[in-house]
């Protein structure tokens, strides 16, 4: 893509920076638990082990980036002029395989969304390495049942 970007960036954080820097190598990764092998997204503290200190046993783990549609729903309305051509569009909850969940857009736009729930997903890298510093963003694409 070399078109001006005109849609908002991603916030990427201390926190988050390496969850980014993964997507920008294709991988995605999910924050782990190296004392009991919880996941986690965001960053967070493992709800298993108490009175540690923040991320002590924790770290960035590539994981399947794959998961269940938990919940969708369609983008209708433009709200924002930079989306115009984007909408509509279908948006998607994922149950991931490992257990967190996360949000993103779907690749397959589908026009009644509860005909997906539960269906299989798998992550798909849009890279935008031309836009600022660079990112890729990480969508999902329904996959064979
Ligand atoms: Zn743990």
């Amino acid at each position: 893509m070399t078109s001006e970007w005109t849609k908002a960036r991603p916030n990427i954080d201390l926190d988050n920076q390496e969850f980014w820097a993964g997507l920008r190598e294709h991988r995605f990764l999910l924050w782990n638990c190296g004392g009991c092998g919880a996941w986690y997204w965001p960053k967070a503290y493992c709800r298993f082990h108490e009175n540690q200190p923040f991320a002590a046993q924790m770290s960035w783990v590539e994981s399947s980036g794959r998961g269940v549609i938990h919940s969708a729903n369609v983008h209708r309305t433009v709200l924002d002029p930079a989306w115009k051509e984007d909408t509509p569009f279908t948006y998607v909850l994922v149950e991931l395989d490992e257990g967190p969940m996360i949000s993103s857009t779907l690749l397959d736009y589908i026009e009644d969304p509860i005909l997906i729930i539960g269906r299989k997903v798998g992550v798909v890298y849009e890279d935008h390495l031309d836009i600022g510093e660079g990112f890729v963003l990480p969508k999902f694409a329904l996959l064979d049942s």
